[in-house]
């Protein structure tokens, strides 16, 4: 695709220095007249000829450019699709963007969960106008705590009104095999981009491997969800305990002392004061208390820990959880390792329609149990999605467009690495993520 444009470029050079030689010769033939209008005549007609090549040039790249788009697809509507869909929007390589969504407004808006946005998120996030000024919620130092609803609703809206990027979002209208087929277009590329959560089935629509990878992120953990109805739904912030101590020696002489000295666990109460979530990890280790709490048999154990946590550890003004209350929380039994799921494959290229399917967000990674961070993974995840589209549309041969997908891969390796390595616990300790801007962007100009 390159190699004609030079060809053009230097057809209409050549063409436009010929005429320039041409007509200074013609003038400097004629006999008998005034030199000085013949300069003018001269310098005038140089002058238009290159202003009439300039013209030229640029609309022939501006058409080259205009014709050098994508369609974009996006299956889900859940704050990592939506982002992908207001990163499509504000590039400029992005003719039509498409987002299905199988619920409806309400039923998205609907969503309880609340997500609490990492300042590695926020930063990225304002990149895309995000106006946190905007959105109800809270913030706790460098955290801002958002219901899922809300945060949806705001990106939805800011998208419908971006006139000029020609988005079209069908809500209440499900991503089938049927719609997977008939995708691809003769006139671009289309990138599809899944993100239809952690139990979407779209990516085996489009010929994506469904195997899944487990890596034990070296960790094991225990979570508690308590649902206070007759309390209000306002966004709170969490709170993290770290190297916690547990003195279980009441359950008896196996969960005695010395042992307990060497599992220090991290504990973060999160969700609203309404959906109240515990999570419990500690990092592998040997001791006596953590073999105990794995292989424990006893519900009442975990039940407890988190009871007596929760009443230590809540927030100013929160009511104790009760006994009665405890026996109706849902918790995990017992200590499980914490494993990482990962898509084998997270993009694949479909020749016949120059389709090219990449997979994010929860659908394309998930714990097997939530520990409250998730969703600033997934935004991770999207962060190479402005420099991939530029090289989607550059891709103009084979070795080009592979390029850009071992780029694709290569990112998602890296964040699937970086979760394992430091994320989960970061997740858990007061610091800041270390998984930063800086590292995201030294990947993408290595890979440049
Ligand atoms: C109870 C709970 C509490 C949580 N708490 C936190 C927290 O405190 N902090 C945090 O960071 N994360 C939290 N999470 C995780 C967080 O919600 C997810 O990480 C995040 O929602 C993932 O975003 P996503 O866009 O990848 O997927 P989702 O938000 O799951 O969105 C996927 C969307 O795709 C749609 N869809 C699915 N299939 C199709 C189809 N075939 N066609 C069209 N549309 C389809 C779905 O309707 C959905 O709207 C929590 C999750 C749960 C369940």
């Amino acid at each position: 695709m390159s190699r004609p444009t030079e060809f053009i470029t230097s057809d209409l050079l050549n063409s436009t220095m010929s005429s320039v030689i041409m007509s200074q010769q013609t003038t400097a033939v004629e006999p008998g007249g005034n030199p000085l209008i013949e300069i003018r005549n001269t310098l005038c007609i140089t002058i238009f000829i290159v202003i009439s090549f300039i013209l030229c040039k640029g609309s022939y790249d501006c058409l080259r450019q205009w014709r050098l788009r994508l369609n974009v697809v996006i299956v889900g509507s859940g704050p990592v699709g939506l982002t992908a869909a207001l990163i499509s929007a504000y590039s400029k390589r992005v003719a039509n963007i498409i987002v299905f969504e199988e619920k409806n407004r309400a039923q998205l808006f609907a969503r309880p969960q609340q997500i609490a946005l990492d300042s590695s998120s926020i930063s990225f996030l304002k990149t895309l106008h995000v106006d946190f000024d905007n959105i109800e919620g809270c913030w706790q130092h460098d955290r801002f705590y958002t219901r899922i609803g809300i945060f949806q609703e705001y990106l939805l809206s800011k998208l419908e009104r971006l006139e000029d990027a020609n988005v079209q979002i069908k809500l209440g209208t499900k991503f089938t095999e049927d719609v997977a087929n008939k995708l691809g277009s003769k006139e671009y590329r289309t990138l599809v981009v899944v993100a239809d959560g952690v139990l979407g089935l779209s990516a085996g629509y489009l010929g994506l491997s469904d195997e899944f990878i487990l890596q034990s992120c070296q960790s094991f953990g225990a979570v508690c969800a308590l649902e206070r109805l007759d309390v209000p739904q306002f966004p709170t912030p969490e709170t993290r305990v770290n190297r916690l101590k547990l003195d279980l020696s009441a359950f008896g002489s196996e969960y005695r002392l010395p042992e307990l000295s060497q599992a220090a666990f991290d504990l973060k109460i999160y969700g609203t004061f309404r959906h109240r979530y515990l999570a419990l990890t500690c990092q592998k280790c040997e001791s006596n208390l953590l073999r105990q709490l794995r292989i424990t048999t006893d519900p009442t154990i975990m039940r407890n820990i988190f009871q007596e946590s929760f009443n230590t550890y809540r927030t100013k003004g929160e009511r104790k959880v009760s006994d009665m209350e405890a026996l109706n929380t849902r918790c995990t039994q017992r200590l499980s390792e914490i494993k990482l799921s990962t898509r084998r494959e997270s993009v694949i290229y479909i020749q016949d329609e120059d389709i090219v399917v990449v997979v994010e967000g929860d659908a394309a990674r998930n714990l097997n149990f939530n520990l409250g961070f998730e969703v600033n993974v997934g935004f991770l995840g999207v962060q190479y999605l402005d420099s991939f589209l530029k090289q989607l549309v550059d891709a103009d041969t084979e070795d080009r467009l592979l390029d850009a997908l071992k780029y694709k891969s290569r990112w998602s390796q890296k964040i699937n690495d970086d979760l394992i390595k430091y994320r989960m616990q970061d997740a858990m300790k007061m610091t800041k993520p270390r998984l930063n801007h800086r590292k995201t962007d030294a990947l993408s100009k290595k890979s440049k």
